[in-house]
């Protein structure tokens, strides 16, 4: 498959913060210390009253206590997630040793979920650290979590800006939220 295209996400608006998934998106109670915000991923790591409707909103499948999961409401294939600190960093090297712990963890419980509720058969993860790497927010690092199929690829247009993926997202949203909670 054309690996390229999969990690493009400088193509994206909504990861470049022209774009919110909803229009306004909810307002915090308040933010995370030296938040950006202008930053998707500082408005998903923020805190919310309630925090439910805010998480539906943003489409926020969970939040640690140092790491955020958030669908890509422009995913490369079906159940694209970002998974990030909740602080406003984008190098590796300023994460602390929790952080990079929580969102590994994070990360490797989801390929879990995606395992046993999707049948996810393979996974792309991936992190661009830096504009040149092709990180559209490069001030707030995340992992890309794309799970995989046999044969996915064969539905992937090559020229087209869009592509088919049989899952909304509310329905995945709803299915992360019950699957995480267990
Ligand atoms: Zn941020």
């Amino acid at each position: 498959m054309n690996e390229e295209r999969l990690w493009a996400p400088w193509r994206l608006g909504y990861v470049t913060g022209e774009e919110s998934p909803v229009d306004p998106p909810p307002e915090p109670r308040d933010w995370i210390v030296g938040a950006d915000r202008n930053c998707f991923l500082c408005r998903a790591a923020a805190n919310y009253e309630p925090t439910n409707l805010a998480d539906k909103q943003l489409l926020v499948a969970d939040r640690g206590e140092l790491s955020v999961v958030v669908l890509n409401i422009f995913p490369f294939n079906n159940g694209h997630l970002l998974i990030s600190p909740r602080r406003h960093v984008g190098d590796l090297s300023a994460l602390s040793r929790d952080e990079n712990i929580e969102c590994v963890d994070q990360l490797a419980r989801l390929t879990g979920i995606y395992r046993e509720c999707l049948n996810a058969e393979g996974f792309n993860i991936g992190l661009n650290l830096g504009r040149v790497a092709g990180a559209g927010v490069p001030g707030h690092l995340h992992w890309h979590l794309v799970p995989r199929w046999a044969g996915d690829n064969n539905f992937m247009p090559v020229l087209a800006g869009t592509r088919v993926i049989p899952q909304s997202l509310d329905a995945l949203w709803e299915l992360l939220v019950g699957a995480l909670k267990q």
